[in-house]
């Protein structure tokens, strides 16, 4: 039985299928249900909210960081906008970019203050922050005209748009339109960039993203920052449709919409947001929700965050979503081709400083201690790590090597001590700083980001190495794909080289437990260490799956790289290792070959618990 052929697409046709759709809806709307007055300002409505739950969105759906704030942008938008800015005596249009900066700017200050925070109290003060400001409007009367807000008396002339026939109703549809595209395009954009990567590696989990090197403080205020200026934006949309800018617009049951919207649409999804805004807004233009419903949106939104989120809180993109994966799972199964292992000999791996004998240990620990309360966890430890040298660490259980590796990645700060790295004083440096320092990790309890690719894992290693700021990104610059080509060319060779190249368009966490640890180990390679510390790789694993990391280790060390291996593998440890150090209680028992180790009294008597003079 011949299948009927499918028809491939070129990949940009089949990015471009989604927003033509839009668009054509959109024109067909303009001239079809938009010729009545009433339906054509609905569509306004539709469109600035799409675009403000896109924004909202790179917040709460990618970033993770739930605001119930957001609505007061809208209002600085507002006046900045369509009141202040065409008073200034300049063109009424630079009210847009007046009110994305103001807005941004204010989102970003917001952020600086909050971001430090998590979960719940995060969402606190943006909920503050939301209430603060239409009760500020009213306070200050005199300035932003209390509680009848102000009116615009200088709006933009929105007739001159192309297809608005010289109307400015239809004027306002086009440009509230015309924001919604270009809401979209630099979302798009971002989402698959370097800066949407960071985002979802940050809502998945913070540690391993500063691990891997991104800076996850600024992220989340550019995330508040980007998403501030958006709703801004559509504040001056609706301030020009009203002509007045109203405090109430700012309310808290306006941010609960936006995340209403988002929520049914689907959270972390770009269609999702257009979905649920549309689904919405136009949902309320019906003839009989007019009649009977029109006075009752908030127990509309109610309900419908109540029950629509409680039996599927993917939301109508999550859901979609699902179905389109499971049908290309099967799809791929169909035409599943054997995989291709590169034998790891022939890979050199890029090192990012060539380090050399002569020059300073890629690790110098002096006296480090940590305390946890009345618990030593690391007492007094000396510990050099020479250039290319693979170091094993081993102890009991509880003996202080995950603190160790965390005090070396900066993701735990010393009690008293001095960590160099390099050569350079990294004691108080960051997980980022010293990411960029060279120094990359594994996770005894692995912390991949199961929700993203695997290819995408790799690629939020590359982090560091991929230059791109986050205006190339958002406007996906000609550098900025050039880049991005080049990291995912790098992530390939990665995933090549510890076989994982069949799997890179899976989600990491449908990975089996072996092809996890390799897929961490993979995106510590791409941040291109000096030091790779390897906590436990081998624990759990399958003895041929052991001999495959044996080879693996073996590959690293070839390429130059220090290695800090902390293992309980005995073989493992003593094939691949140049030096062992050996903690019990936090202090370093023993130091020398692995056949220095492995014959010390001390060792055995610490591993057997055994007392020393006994054994
Ligand atoms: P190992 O990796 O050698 O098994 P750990 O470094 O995980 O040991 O733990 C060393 C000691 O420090 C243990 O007694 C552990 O309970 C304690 N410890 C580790 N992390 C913390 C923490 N965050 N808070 C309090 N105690 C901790
Ligand atoms: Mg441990």
């Amino acid at each position: 039985m011949s299948l009927p052929t499918r028809i491939h697409l070129p990949s940009w046709a089949t990015r471009a299928i989604a927003p033509a759709s839009l668009f054509l809806f959109l024109f067909w709307y303009l001239n079809g249900p938009g010729a009545q007055r009433s339906w054509l300002d609905l569509g306004v409505e539709a469109t600035y909210l799409a675009a403000i739950a896109l924004g909202v969105n790179l917040l709460t759906g990618y970033t993770g960081l739930l605001s119930l704030g957001h609505a007061g942008f809208f209002v600085v938008g507002g006046y900045v906008g369509a009141v202040w800015a065409p008073a200034w005596g300049v063109s009424p249009w630079f009210g847009l970019p007046a009110a994305f900066v103001a807005g941004a700017a204010m989102g970003a200050l917001l952020a600086l203050l909050c971001c430090h925070l998590r979960g719940f109290y995060l969402t606190v003060v943006t909920l503050a922050f939301g209430s603060l400001l239409p009760a500020l409007v009213v306070v200050l009367k005199s300035a932003l005209g209390g509680t009848s807000g102000r009116n615009v008396t200088k709006p933009i002339d929105v007739s001159i748009l192309p297809f608005a026939n010289g109307d400015s109703y239809r004027g306002l549809f086009v440009l509230s339109t015309i924001v919604l595209f270009a809401t979209l395009w630099l979302c798009r954009n971002l989402v698959h960039s370097r800066w949407g990567r960071a985002s979802m590696a940050i809502r998945e989990s913070e540690l391993a993203a500063s691990s891997s090197g991104v800076e996850t403080y600024l992220h989340k205020v550019s995330a508040f920052a980007l998403s501030a200026g958006i709703v801004s934006v559509a504040g001056v949309i609706a301030a020009e449709r009203f002509l007045l800018v109203s405090p109430s617009a700012g309310g808290q049951d306006q941010s609960f919409r936006y995340v209403i919207m988002i929520a049914l649409g689907g959270l972390g999804t770009l269609a999702g947001p257009i979905i649920g805004a549309f689904t919405l807004t136009f949902g309320f233009g019906l003839t009989w929700v007019q009649e009977h419903l029109v006075n009752q949106q908030n127990l509309v939104f109610g309900l419908l965050g109540l029950v629509g989120v409680a039996l599927a809180p993917e939301g109508t993109m999550g859901n979609v979503n699902k179905v389109l994966a499971k049908l290309r799972h099967r799809q791929r199964k169909d035409a599943s081709s054997p995989v291709t292992a590169v034998t790891a000999a022939a890979y050199t791996l890029p090192v990012r400083a060539a380090l050399t004998a002569s020059g300073p240990p890629a690790l110098e620990l002096s006296a480090v201690t940590k305390r946890f309360g009345g618990v030593v966890a690391v007492n007094d430890v000396d510990l050099i790590v020479e250039p290319g040298e693979v170091h094993g660490l081993i102890g009991p259980n509880g003996s202080g090597k995950t603190t160790l590796l965390n005090m070396i990645s900066g993701i735990t700060p010393v009690t008293s001590g001095r960590v160099m790295v390099m050569g350079h004083d990294d004691t108080h440096a960051s997980a980022p700083k010293r990411c960029g320092r060279g120094v990359s990790r594994t996770f005894q309890n692995l912390q991949l980001w199961k929700k993203m690719t695997v290819r995408d894992n790799v690629l939020v290693g590359c982090h560091r190495n991929l230059r791109v700021n986050t205006f190339q990104a958002a406007f996906g610059t000609h550098g900025a794909h050039k880049a991005e080509r080049a990291a995912v060319q790098r992530s390939d060779e990665l995933l090549a080289l510890v076989g994982l190249s069949a799997r890179a368009d899976d989600l990491a966490g449908a990975l089996p437990f072996a092809e996890q640890r390799r897929l961490e180990i993979a995106r510590a390679l791409a941040a291109s260490p000096s030091l790779l510390l390897l906590d436990e790789p081998a624990a759990g694993l399958h003895p041929s799956d052991v001999h495959r990391l044996l080879d693996l280790i073996g590959t690293i060390k070839a390429s130059g790289v220090s290695v800090i291996l902390v293992e309980h593998h005995m073989e493992l440890l003593m094939a691949v290792s140049d030096v062992i150090t050996v903690l019990e209680f936090g202090s370093v028992i023993a130091e020398g070959t692995p056949a220095e180790v492995q014959n010390n009294p001390a060792v055995v008597a610490a591993y057997l618990g055994v007392e020393e003079d006994v054994a």
